[in-house]
């Protein structure tokens, strides 16, 4: 595999609340921080997404009395997962962990903006009709194929894939340079709608081998 100028990296949701000691903390998910450093030396172009939620988010536990993390909620748009508070904008737990070292992104997309709607995806909220722009933004720049690594494997990782291959662009998750949040069952299909999909992991060594 020979990578192209026009590739991009899209890192996801590399922040404190979903590092270790963070209030929605993925295992050892500061561990794939190194190598996402070094891929993103490889790239001209890279985009880091950031949780960016107001503090009454409908996705908060917090905001529905009787419920708590990780049970699922029915929404307008369908059933939703309800999560500890995390990534309240302008937080501490919002930051890009410190020791993401990304200098000049082209691009950092902030998502779950929209206190109705979560979005898991970097490409459209979990309505899956909100769009985010960076479709727009990607087909823009003349990008056809998206790596993406980050945080978690089998959510926002999961749906940032899934979008970007229906959107039409050729998508390649370098899944040791991920983690997930591994509730149950979430994993296995998280692999089954890649293989459906006809998504194929590729791993760091891979990629950073490439050139
Ligand atoms: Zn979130």
């Amino acid at each position: 595999m020979q990578l192209r100028p026009d590739d991009l990296l899209l890192v996801v949701d590399i922040q404190l609340d979903f590092c270790p000691g963070g209030a929605l903390a993925v295992t050892d998910g500061d561990s794939i921080i190194p190598p996402i450093n070094q891929l993103a030396t490889r790239f001209q172009h890279v985009v880091l997404t950031q949780d960016w939620h107001p503090a009454d988010h409908l996705s908060f536990a917090s905001q529905h009395p009787g419920h708590q993390p990780y049970d699922t909620i029915e929404t307008s748009y369908g059933p939703q997962t309800l999560w500890p508070d995390h990534c309240v904008q302008g937080s501490p737990g919002a930051q890009f962990h410190p020791a993401l070292d990304i200098p000049n992104p082209s691009l950092i997309l902030r998502k779950g903006i929209h206190r109705e709607v979560d979005s898991y995806s970097a490409f459209y909220e979990n309505d899956h009709q909100t769009p985010t722009g960076l479709a727009d933004w990607v087909r823009d720049r003349g990008i056809q194929r998206i790596f993406v690594a980050g945080l978690a494997l089998d959510f926002c990782v999961r749906y940032t894939a899934a979008d970007g291959a229906g959107c039409g662009f050729k998508v390649l998750v370098i899944e040791d340079a991920c983690r997930p949040v591994n509730l149950p069952g979430s994993l296995d299909a998280t692999h089954k709608q890649f293989r459906s999909l006809g998504l194929k992991p590729v791993s760091t060594a891979e990629v950073l081998s490439t050139n």
